[in-house]
């Protein structure tokens, strides 16, 4: 059987998942009427210690539709260069904001207050307005860094002083939760805007939501069914959401556990490069300059691994709920063994 490693994403349904989803009552959610979708808004927003929150079909619409809400037309966003919103979403901020991106070279994801401070421009008509800093927590291509909570803090004071909004990517915001025992609530509480996933590791099958005030929210909406996220009777999808979210985050740990021990594994091999500290979260980043990452690729994937090249010499991997801590502890053996034969 495939121990597939590629992404959180690939998880699917369980059968008591699935028992709630065909329970689920429905109605037309854009006319505010699906009861599921209500109370996962409901819930949601309560985790994260905001006023209101809004259901739709990805990441990237509520990305997207958060740059939407907080900046017109020749606005400037500031953000990190490996950040997802930069790098995996089409060019969505040009295409769909028509903002400009001022990027800051963190440090695996991660820039400071002052890294920040050092972006900014001052008021002036030669220059774009500043109006939006994002940040990623756990960040995707920072190898599931988490952002300390600390240097959050010290950035959205830098915001409050230059009248900037604050949104966060935390897609994997659960798992900087899990990892660290901070409350989502706390890690939302200095952004104007948060967009949870529920599709990753929380195993559900569909969506992601925009969290903040009201006021945000509502514009929000109003965006959701411009960039065409207004769904009807999405209560089918939601619940599997609202399960996920009351059920699926505690679980997350153990994927953090695997991905250690994944890594655990992978760094006695010789000619593979890992760092143990770099593992925070359920994403192990490894290089080799061995072979080819796509190379190493496509023949783990003979030996019924599948992983992910994202860079000439880097492979990530992803532990989540669909892979034991049995199947992990069989993966850097047949790392070895296609590194061997090469
Ligand atoms: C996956 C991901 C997204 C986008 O989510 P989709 O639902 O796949 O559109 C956004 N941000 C980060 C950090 C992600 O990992």
């Amino acid at each position: 059987m495939m121990i597939d490693l590629r992404s959180d994403t690939i998880t699917q349904p369980t059968p008591a998942m699935r028992e709630v989803i065909a329970q689920a009552p429905v109605g037309d959610d854009v006319f505010g009427d699906d009861p599921t979708v209500n109370e996962l808004e409901a819930y949601v927003a309560g985790l994260l210690g905001k006023a209101a929150a809004v259901y739709m079909p990805s990441g990237t619409m509520t990305n997207e539709v958060a740059l939407r809400v907080h900046t017109e037309p020749g606005d400037e966003i500031i953000l990190d260069s490996e950040s997802h919103l930069y790098y995996y979403e089409g060019g969505g901020p040009a295409a769909l904001s028509g903002a400009m991106c001022r990027l800051i070279q963190g440090t695996k994801g991660i820039f400071t207050a002052g890294e920040l401070v050092g972006a900014l421009r001052p008021a002036d008509p030669h220059f774009p307005k500043s109006k939006l800093v994002c940040l990623e927590n756990t960040h995707n291509r920072g190898g599931g860094r988490i952002y300390p909570l600390s240097t959050i803090e010290e950035i959205a004071q830098v915001c409050q002083r230059h009248d900037l909004k604050l949104h966060l990517d935390g897609a994997r915001l659960w798992n900087a939760c899990a990892a660290t025992g901070i409350d989502a609530s706390t890690y939302a509480a200095p952004f104007d805007t948060v967009s949870v996933c529920f599709s990753k590791g929380l195993g559900a099958p569909v969506g992601s939501a925009l969290v903040g005030s009201e006021e945000h929210i509502q514009r929000a909406r109003r965006f959701r069914k411009l960039f065409g996220g207004g769904m009807r009777q999405a209560g089918m999808i939601a619940a599997g959401a609202l399960y996920a979210l009351k059920y699926h985050r505690d679980r997350l740990r153990e994927d953090h556990i695997n991905a250690k021990s994944l890594a655990q594994g992978l760094r006695q091999i010789e000619g593979v490069d890992l760092e143990l500290d770099d593992v925070q979260t359920n994403i192990v980043l490894f290089h080799t300059e061995v072979m080819p990452a796509t190379a190493l690729v496509q023949q783990l994937r003979e030996q019924d691994v599948a992983v992910l090249a994202v860079g000439p010499h880097t492979i990530r991997a992803v532990t989540h709920l669909m892979v034991s801590a049995e199947q992990i502890q069989q993966v850097p053996a047949r790392v070895e063994a296609v590194l061997r034969s090469h």
